[in-house]
């Protein structure tokens, strides 16, 4: 073996980035510029060459409270002195029983039961399983498919891909060795808007027909995120749930995105009012420190997967419940419950609201979405991805597009000042027409 190549300095690094390493959803031979991160604190990323960042995208729905936030860190300081990591088959420990306690208490009410997984997509798996083998349990072993509404995402793994929207959820490739699951109309009413009832006819028609072969509905509560940044009438959960229970079909609701307060409530299910019977949550979970996700169920399901064959649920990930995961979730959910977040979920709101507001009148844009710290920017054609991040790079803040979407959804402490230099570079950007 070669002595690894010298990575002194940092185009030696981009060098072996660009020959070694896969980034999410790239290619190995016309790679897209990445940019070297040296630290991060608070809303800023500080690039290597000492260029700061305002950070627009909170590492992708995760970094709620700003980046080395001192609470969460002298929790992981605290819990690797302990415990950094033990085996969850066979023993428990406090960063898994206070956090499930934690979650238990903020959730919606019959969710009482937690299954801790590695990443947002493994947690969908794991409620994919649930609502099969509840059904199982329950002698009822046709009911094995999922009905889901076009335009979601849910992960990137098998069972999560089967159910992203069939289209544009980027995985129709693998069409052929996905299980089949059955896809209604996507919900068109936007949050907002005057609710009409002809608007959940292609749900419930796929619920009256398939209903005896099916496990659960799967569907990302009011914001459809990486499908399509899509924001919808709350009236389509409550009938949904109403539904569901007519028809003898589970409700799995996927706050990996909307979790933790992002949409302005805690969940986003509660603009409805209703509870799924299974709820995945993930990304921000940790505050964006570490991988963990969970899985939480009411005892009804989890009882019933009990009862039946064969009398366990069937997964147990190696890195189950990692404590130190576990440690920063619990400091990060009581940073958020011990700060005034829904003033600031209103005041993004409101600014986003407002300040994104020019960018309608400009010839690349189709539409402008906010719904609590979202923000999003429909184009009318697809940005080039070799080249918008750079140019928002050089205007000092961090926004990734993708497709026909330019996107925020910064952390929560993002200060109005802060916020007023990414939509001025936003509206920049978009003014910029060789950019386009
Ligand atoms: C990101 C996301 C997932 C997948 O989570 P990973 O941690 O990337 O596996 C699933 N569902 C929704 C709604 C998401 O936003």
């Amino acid at each position: 073996m070669s002595p690894p190549a010298p990575l002194a300095t940092t185009e030696e690094m981009l060098a072996f980035d660009r020959e070694h390493i896969w980034h999410p959803y790239s290619s190995v031979i016309n790679p897209p510029p990445v940019f070297p991160v040296a630290r991060a604190n608070g809303t800023q990323i500080e690039l290597e060459d000492g260029r700061t960042l305002i950070d627009a995208m909170a590492s992708w729905w995760s970094v709620i409270h700003g980046y080395n936030h001192p609470r969460i860190n002298q929790a992981l300081h605290d819990q690797i002195d302990e415990l950094a990591h033990v085996m969850f088959g066979g023993f428990t420990h406090r960063p898994a029983t206070q956090l499930a306690a934690q979650l238990i208490e903020i959730t919606p009410d019959p969710l009482n039961r937690v299954f801790f997984a590695d990443s947002g997509s493994v947690s969908v798996e794991v409620a994919i399983k649930m609502a099969i083998q509840f059904w199982a349990s329950r002698n009822q072993p046709a009911k094995q498919k999922l009905l889901t509404v076009r335009g979601g995402y849910h992960g990137d793994t098998f069972g999560a891909m089967a159910v992203c929207d069939p289209v544009n959820g980027m995985h129709g490739l693998f069409t052929s060795v996905l299980p089949q699951h059955i896809f209604a109309d996507r919900p068109t009413i936007p949050f907002g808007a005057s609710w009409s009832s002809d608007a959940i006819a292609s749900i419930e028609r796929n619920l009256r027909e398939h209903c005896a072969e099916l496990a659960a509905v799967i569907i990302e509560p009011i914001v459809q995120g990486a499908g399509g940044m899509w924001f919808y009438h709350p009236e389509y959960l409550r009938q949904i749930r109403t539904l569901c229970d007519a028809f003898g079909v589970l409700l799995v609701f996927d706050e990996i995105a909307t979790g933790f307060g992002r949409t302005g409530k805690l969940f986003a299910c509660e603009h409805a009012g209703v509870a799924p019977d299974i709820m995945c949550l993930g990304k921000a979970l940790t505050g964006g420190y570490m991988s963990l996700a969970a899985t939480l169920t009411s005892t009804d399901v989890a009882t019933s997967i009990s009862e039946g064959e064969p009398g366990v649920f069937m997964h147990g990930p190696t890195f189950m419940a990692n404590p130190l995961a576990c440690a920063a979730a619990i400091a990060s959910i009581e940073v958020l419950l011990d700060s005034p977040w829904q003033n600031n979920i209103a005041r993004i709101e409101a600014f986003l609201q407002k300040n994104l507001a020019p960018c309608a009148q400009l010839p690349a844009v189709d539409q402008i979405r906010v719904l609590g710290a979202i923000g999003v920017v429909e184009l009318k054609s697809a940005v080039d991805m070799h080249r918008i991040p750079q140019a928002f790079v050089d205007r000092g803040v961090w926004v990734r597009p993708f497709g026909r979407l330019v996107y925020v959804m910064p952390p929560y402490t993002i200060t109005d000042q802060a916020l007023s230099h990414v939509t001025d570079a936003i509206i920049d950007v978009l003014t910029d027409p060789p950019l386009l």
